[in-house]
């Protein structure tokens, strides 16, 4: 029985077909997906066979038999009205199976492109993207092999009879698979569209922000953390005005649209997020209210930095009890940015149980201030967003970054009070 013929006969109702003895291929490239066109359905079944002439005789296709398999199977399909044999050409023939486009629209799961190779089950999915350009060079279909459906070569033709006017072709069609000239042609049509996949908006908390200079620029820098408490670290350069002046403070949440991503490259990191955020002229902030009450810290285990558990490239939080500060220090530099900050300031102090610990630059001041003014016994502190330094011996110290790291002494943060409270000796 020809399996065209009953897929537009039966073009509403699922057709279950029942290769028995048949073969399954695996692509080259894709080793663990299996090859669709070797059991595609456009090929009538004589020619089927005749593309695997091996099998001939011990294969055989049944279409919808009595059988409790077929059952099962039916079963498995999702119960919505789309047919999975989809033979017609019309475009829209994947909408016009769904009773409402609106509906198709809504309740449809979106997925990446990358989810969508990722899928193994039979669903319906929604992949959204803009087609920015269609690349004609290519062509919009191209010429296959009837057979076997593989793309045909079109050759020189060397064997020109000259005696035959008729038949003085220049070139014919080869098929290499079935390696047969001139085979039957069918054209398929395949047109290469350039897309361009927007990110969904995201919705995050402006944990940090701080400036800094990359390249020749200078970008305002941010940690985002979304409410599953992954963070991201997002970048603006100053030359970009945003649009309806909106003005992006620390610890607001923020919805963004449009914006792009490539993969970090920075030494010291204050996420272990591998790509990170470029705003860009489209790029679309929105302030919403809070997801979440999350300050976004993660406070490291002591003894898992002198344990070298801690990689130094990323930057971690710290809670402790100060024990010791120094003295201001102004250092001369050498080679200062700029007649403005051709001094460095530097405050060494001390944690309990991690030990030394040396803070530069605005953060010296403010600890300097704190420090001085101080009439607690115990001053308990969060790091944020501090780096390890490494050395001979193992850990040597823990400092500040140049932009992004933080220290907090408000005595509402949760991990400052549980310090406090696993410190029973002390009356606070
Ligand atoms: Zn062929």
């Amino acid at each position: 029985m020809d399996v065209m013929e009953a897929i537009q006969m039966r073009r509403e109702h699922a057709i279950i077909c029942v290769i028995r003895f048949g073969k399954i291929k695996m692509s080259a490239a894709y080793p663990m997906q299996y090859n669709v066109s070797s059991v595609e359905l456009n090929p009538p079944m004589a020619e089927m066979s005749a593309a695997y002439p091996m099998q001939y005789n011990v294969s055989s296709v049944e279409l919808n038999p009595p059988m409790a398999e077929v059952d099962s199977f039916l079963a498995l399909l999702p119960k919505d009205e789309l047919a999975l044999a989809i033979v017609d050409p019309k475009p829209l023939s994947i909408v016009s199976a769904v009773s409402e486009k609106d509906d198709f629209l809504k309740n449809t799961p979106r997925k990446t492109l990358s989810q969508l190779s990722e899928t193994r089950q039979i669903a319906k999915c929604i992949v959204m993207c803009t087609v920015a350009a269609i690349d004609s060079d290519m062509g919009w279909y191209y010429l296959s092999c009837k057979v076997c459906a593989k793309k045909v070569l079109h050759v020189p033709n060397d064997t020109i009879d000259d005696e035959d006017d008729e038949n003085s072709i220049m070139f014919s069609y080869y098929c290499p698979k079935c390696k047969v000239s001139n085979p039957k042609l069918l054209p398929r049509y395949k047109l290469h569209l350039i897309v361009v996949i927007p990110f969904p908006a995201i919705r995050v908390k402006i944990i940090k922000k701080w400036s800094t200079k990359i390249g020749r620029d200078h970008h305002s820098v941010m940690l985002l953390g979304d409410a599953n408490g992954v963070t991201i670290q997002g970048s603006l350069n100053y030359a970009l005005s945003l649009p309806r002046e909106i003005e992006l403070k620390e610890d607001d949440w923020v919805e963004i649209l449009n914006f792009d991503i490539r993969y970090v490259f920075e030494l010291h990191r204050t996420t272990k997020h591998k790509y990170t955020i470029k705003f860009n002229e489209s790029s679309l902030f929105r302030k919403i209210q809070p997801v979440n009450g999350s300050n976004f810290l993660c406070c490291a285990n002591f003894r898992g930095i002198k344990r070298g558990l801690y990689h130094p490239m990323y930057c971690i939080d710290l809670c402790g009890a100060l024990v010791r500060a120094g003295d201001l220090i102004a250092t001369k530099l050498a080679q200062p940015a700029n007649i403005y900050n051709s001094i460095l300031y530097s405050l060494e102090f001390s944690l309990i149980n991690l030990g030394f610990c040396v803070a530069y630059g605005a953060l010296a001041h403010r600890l300097n201030a704190f420090w001085r003014a101080n009439t607690a016994d115990v001053v308990v502190t969060v790091l944020r967003l501090w780096r390890i330094e490494w050395g001979e011996g193992g850990f040597n110290y823990a400092t500040n970054m140049e932009g992004g790291s933080d220290i907090l002494f408000d005595s509402n943060i949760p991990e400052i009070q549980f310090f406090k409270s696993q410190i029973p000796s002390i009356d606070f």
